[in-house]
């Protein structure tokens, strides 16, 4: 990559799925240590920007640096160890699992084979493991206000709560970069203030976040930086409020 403060970056990055050009010559740099919005119409091409950052598929062509370093085209489980983990827009959690194990889940998928390993090899060794992992986990639970649901069935949660949870597995990796699709989707506006606070405090313990979410207020105030697309293609980029009233933007958003 370009500058050393820049964690992640999309170079002329196009995504086609057969006729459809849903990402277009997309570049996107993304500061260490801040909050990215990212912003546009329905079927503008924002979930798909996440699949290709976070290897769901590759590019069809162009290029992805994290920390540096060329990412394009590898596997999703190689990208999150690397420290890139996400949310998504309809909460994806293990219904029938407890809500403290879908944390877990979030740090075996990241520790897979030395986690496997050391259970099939040192059983103490492993419980010493789990106990440390346990605690962990009930820390992120804590974190996003959820430690006294931990022996809930996930699917037994609120909605709101569903993607709380998906912000706790995600965080349990110790992510670097964390991609929230739509973290608000279906919250009233009190848990969306919850979550704009958690978005702050995230952003505050240092790590980086690309915030998709359809409620311009929400990504003007939490972002420091503001990426707009429109039929997959940027159409304005700067600070929150210039982005919010840049005519391209504005046009784009009275046709939804
Ligand atoms: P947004 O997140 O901004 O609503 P998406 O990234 O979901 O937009 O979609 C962008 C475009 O790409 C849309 O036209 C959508 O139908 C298309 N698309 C997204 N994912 C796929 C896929 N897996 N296969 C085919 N088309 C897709």
């Amino acid at each position: 990559g370009g500058n050393a403060l820049d964690i992640l970056e999309l170079r002329k990055v196009n995504k086609r799925f057969g006729g459809v050009h849903a990402i277009k010559e997309l570049d996107l740099t993304v500061t260490q240590g801040t909050v990215h919005g990212l912003i546009g119409p329905n079927g503008s091409g924002k979930t798909t920007t996440f699949n290709v950052i976070s290897g769901v598929f590759p590019p069809t062509d162009g290029q992805i640096f994290f920390g540096g370093r060329d990412i394009t085209g590898l596997p999703a489980y190689e990208i999150a160890r690397l420290g890139i983990s996400r949310t998504f827009q309809i909460p994806k959690v293990m219904g029938r699992m407890s809500v403290l194990d879908n944390v877990m889940c979030g740090y075996f998928a990241k520790t897979k084979t030395e986690a496997a390993d050391t259970f099939l090899h040192a059983p103490f060794r492993a419980s010493r493991q789990e106990r440390a992992m346990r605690e962990r986990a009930m820390e992120q639970l804590a974190f996003v206000g959820l430690e006294r649901s931990a022996g809930r069935w996930a699917r037994d949660l609120a909605w709101a709560d569903q993607h709380l949870l998906q912000i706790a597995r995600a965080l349990a990796t110790g992510p670097k970069l964390l991609l929230l699709d739509e973290p608000t989707a279906g919250m009233g506006a009190e848990e969306s203030a919850r979550l704009e606070a958690l978005i702050r405090q995230i952003k505050e313990q240092g790590t980086s976040i690309i915030l998709i979410a359809h409620d311009v207020k929400l990504v003007t105030r939490s972002s420091d930086v503001v990426t707009a697309i429109e039929f997959g293609a940027k159409i304005a980029e700067g600070l929150p409020e210039e982005v919010k009233n840049h005519p391209k933007v504005v046009e784009a958003y009275l046709g939804t």
